[in-house]
């Protein structure tokens, strides 16, 4: 009973879904970066959902409590640095405008460091990844491609807490000037604690004014040294014009396409592989059907059942938690069969409506094909209703069963097809 009512407790801290949820204002943690390389950071679908008050999936409480966690952590980070004087404040709200969006968030905590006034976001995580990817870096091949780094054995933020700082930090240095008067802040840092080794490692984010766009630059700091960590080219201005871009497509009531596939078929999962995107561990519990075929994005997302729903075919395809691999697999070629279908009787449309107007002409005139030959126009052949009719459904008719005899090649072509997949 007492378990009970816990876990239905913590369910209920997520019921916090609609505060601040206009369609014209985003928050920093919802950003992402599009650029003709790469793709990172919230998917635009799952950004139009929340901004439509589709329902979402909700939570587990491990989660939840996962979450909160972390919160408290946070807190009690912002409480040593006040030990330590550094503190200047703490969940500081920001708001400002950019075209026809407004973007909403709130700062970590503004501290005194050695390199001056800064803002600090506070994260944790464990588990393999997070410990190379933050802390330690790779010193062999990391097994998973980073698209917005340029050095993949460096070690770097998630590009989702880079885009987020640099969000604010731009609200700091670029408006609040502006707006207050104030003295910029130039500088940040992404502070990360890995749970389960005990390691603090800290990130510098400044941004770089440069043709009037603001690119984001990254550090670690060494020795009371700063090195820098190469990423592409990544500017403030882009991920506020992807704000912009969400805003436009809720506004015309257009979902967007899915940023990121949300299920992988045999193929995929070997070009993903390949490429990286993939672990080894995930490929194989992929091609397993043990784990979900999809991207990590899908996975976690909220709105997975209304996104599935708004793809019917993907729909059949990834619910494999109730129909086994057989039964998927007749759907899959049962539909594919319909679309080939579907198409081999336009073309007979097509063709039939053709043979009409030059069939009675090949008949009535022998002469029609040398005519034809010179470009001379024959005059149409009056035939009366009924006889049109037999003409277009006989043809038709022909073409089709034209197509039933090459059903056993088809069906070799399909099987050839689904079994590459
Ligand atoms: S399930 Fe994937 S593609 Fe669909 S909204 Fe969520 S993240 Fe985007």
């Amino acid at each position: 009973m007492l378990i009970d009512e816990v876990i239905k407790g913590l369910e209920k801290f997520q019921d916090y879904q609609k505060h601040m949820n206009t369609e014209n204002v985003f928050f920093p943690t919802d950003a992402f970066i599009q650029t003709d390389e790469f793709y990172e950071g919230k998917c635009k679908r799952y950004l139009y959902y929340k901004k439509k008050n589709y329902i979402p999936d909700k939570f587990d409480y491990s989660t939840l409590l996962k979450f909160e966690v972390g919160k408290n952590q946070e807190q009690s980070i912002i409480r040593a640095l006040q030990k330590q004087n550094m503190w200047i404040d703490n969940n500081i709200k920001i708001y400002f405008n950019y075209k026809n969006i407004f973007v909403s968030g709130e700062v970590d905590a503004i501290i005194q460091s050695d390199l001056g006034k800064q803002i600090l976001e506070i994260k944790t995580g464990e588990g393999y990844y997070f410990t190379q990817q933050i802390i330690y870096g790779y010193k062999q091949d990391p097994g998973l491609y980073r698209d917005y780094l340029v050095d993949q054995y460096a070690a770097a933020p998630k590009i989702e807490h880079i885009l987020q700082t640099a969000l604010y930090l731009h609200y700091f240095k670029n408006i609040t000037p502006k707006l207050y008067n104030d003295i910029p802040i130039t500088s940040a840092q992404i502070l990360y604690y890995d749970n389960a080794n005990g390691l603090f490692k800290n990130y510098i984010l400044m941004l770089k004014n440069e043709n009037n766009y603001n690119y984001i630059k990254l550090f670690t700091q060494e020795n009371d040294q700063l090195l820098v960590v190469p990423i592409k080219n990544i500017t403030v201005e882009s991920i506020l014009d992807g704000y912009v871009d969400v805003y436009n497509s809720i506004k015309n009531n257009v979902i967007p396409d899915k940023s990121y596939k949300i299920f992988y078929n045999d193929v995929d999962l070997d070009l993903y592989y390949a490429e990286k995107k993939l672990t080894k561990k995930q490929y194989n519990l992929m091609k397993e059907d043990n784990m979900e075929r999809m991207d990590f994005h899908c996975r976690y997302c909220v709105y997975k059942t209304q996104c599935i729903k708004d793809s019917w075919f993907t729909y059949l395809r990834v619910s494999n938690s109730q129909i086994n691999l057989f039964w998927r697999r007749m759907i899959y070629l049962f539909l594919l069969f319909i679309k080939i279908y579907i198409l081999i009787t336009l073309i007979s449309i097509l063709l039939s409506y053709f043979s009409l107007f030059n069939l009675p002409k090949f008949y009535n005139k022998p002469t029609f094909y040398e005519n034809y030959k010179e470009s001379l126009i024959e005059d149409n052949i009056p035939l009366t209703f009924k006889t049109k009719y037999l003409v277009f459904f006989g043809m038709f008719m022909l073409y089709n069963l034209a197509w039933f005899m090459m059903i056993p090649a088809s069906i070799t072509i399909i099987r050839n097809y689904v079994s590459s997949k």
